[in-house]
């Protein structure tokens, strides 16, 4: 069975692992300083906090740039439930909107129409590896005196009109979770031009300590290890060869697939494929089939966030309930083997027809 995602690690990672293990220094410390530093190549530079996990990220994110009870959220629909559970378990309320159907991030126009009096903060998700319509949203969000919070946990290396994803928002929160283009087994990294939305990610992040027991605020307990980061920093270093064979299956799907609804990316965008996702009809027909073939696939999302249980919302968002029937995500991961692209392709299409 080829899989639909499977994490990399090799040598370098043991051997990093090893070393903080014979160090014995194993909760945050210098692994997890450097991880961040070096993240912060990424995103021009900015300040970078890196937190147990990617919903860590982006709930100290809000939390740090001032979102709490009485805010609304502006969020897709279609996305992971993360993305939402962040916002209230900021005590906040996400709103939740359509997608644009082309890209399945967050319709900017829909974005403007659910604008009101207790809106806060905008949180686009760059979904799959593609970056959301930031320039729109940015404008919007200027105009309306509201804050930009990127959903980045898909999207590490994603740039819009030659600008990195996580440089658009105040704050932007990317994941680490074994599936993602990099990994440090569950971990995340909150991003902010900001020094004091830093300082409170920090003090969040750790029980509400800069200094030792001079505890300033209620925190939380929210620190990567260094295991976790000293595998990160191995994984971050391959990011750029990992996304181009991304990019390059991808390359290949699409063109093998000339019948399929494969995935358009915008003519300023650089998509990074944390997922490669077609449109397809009778989609949970078309699984089963590719799995019969050996091809393993992937439904994100079946269900709209707002109609799962913690929401329990009646919305009319047409396009996000047709993207949950439709989406159907084929391996172009970086452990694919020689053979696997063909394999792949030449399934989709007897079994789509195409
Ligand atoms: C993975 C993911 C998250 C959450 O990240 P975790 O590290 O699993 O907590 C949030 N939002 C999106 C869009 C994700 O894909």
């Amino acid at each position: 069975m080829i899989p639909i995602a499977k994490p990399l690690i090799g040598d370098e990672e043991r051997e990093a692992v090893d070393q903080v293990l014979a160090s014995g220094q194993l909760a945050q410390g210098p692994q997890v300083e450097a991880f961040e530093g070096e993240f912060a190549r990424l995103v021009d530079g900015r300040h970078c906090v890196a937190v147990n996990s990617g919903t860590t990220a982006l709930h100290l994110g809000l939390l740090a740039a001032g979102i709490g009870p009485g805010d609304e959220v502006i969020v897709p629909s279609f996305t992971f439930a993360g993305t939402a559970h962040a916002v209230r378990l900021c005590g906040a309320e996400p709103v939740f909107v359509d997608i644009d159907p082309a890209t399945f991030c967050i319709d900017a126009a829909a974005v403007d129409a659910a604008v009101g009096e207790r809106t806060a903060a905008i949180m686009p998700v760059h979904l799959y590896g593609h970056p959301a319509a930031m320039e729109v949203i940015g404008t919007l969000a200027d105009q309306a005196g509201l804050l930009v919070v990127e959903d980045a946990c898909q999207a590490h290396g994603a740039a819009l009109g030659g600008r990195p994803v996580g440089t658009f928002g105040a704050v932007a929160a990317f994941s680490f979770y074994p599936t993602k283009n990099m990994t440090t087994g569950e971990g995340g990294m909150i991003v902010t031009h900001d020094p004091e939305v830093a300082r409170q990610a920090r003090l969040l992040r750790n029980q509400g300590m800069e200094r030792q027991y001079e505890n300033e605020v209620v925190g939380f307990n929210a620190r990567m290890t260094d295991v976790a980061a000293a595998i990160g920093r191995v994984q971050l270093g391959r990011l750029a060869d990992w996304n181009a064979t991304r990019q390059d299956h991808a390359r290949q799907l699409i063109d093998s697939l000339p019948g399929v609804d494969t995935p358009e990316t915008v003519a300023d965008g650089v998509h990074v494929f944390h997922q490669f996702t077609v449109r397809v009809e009778q989609r949970d027909d078309v699984a089963a089939r590719l799995k019969d073939r050996g091809i393993g696939t992937g439904v994100y999302y079946p269900i709209p966030v707002h109609r799962l249980p913690a929401f329990d919302l009646d919305l009319d968002l047409p396009e996000t309930a047709r993207a949950c029937r439709e989406v159907l995500s084929l391996p172009v991961h970086p452990g694919l083997l020689e053979g696997d692209i063909d394999r792949i392709s030449t399934a989709v299409s007897e079994v789509v027809g195409a």
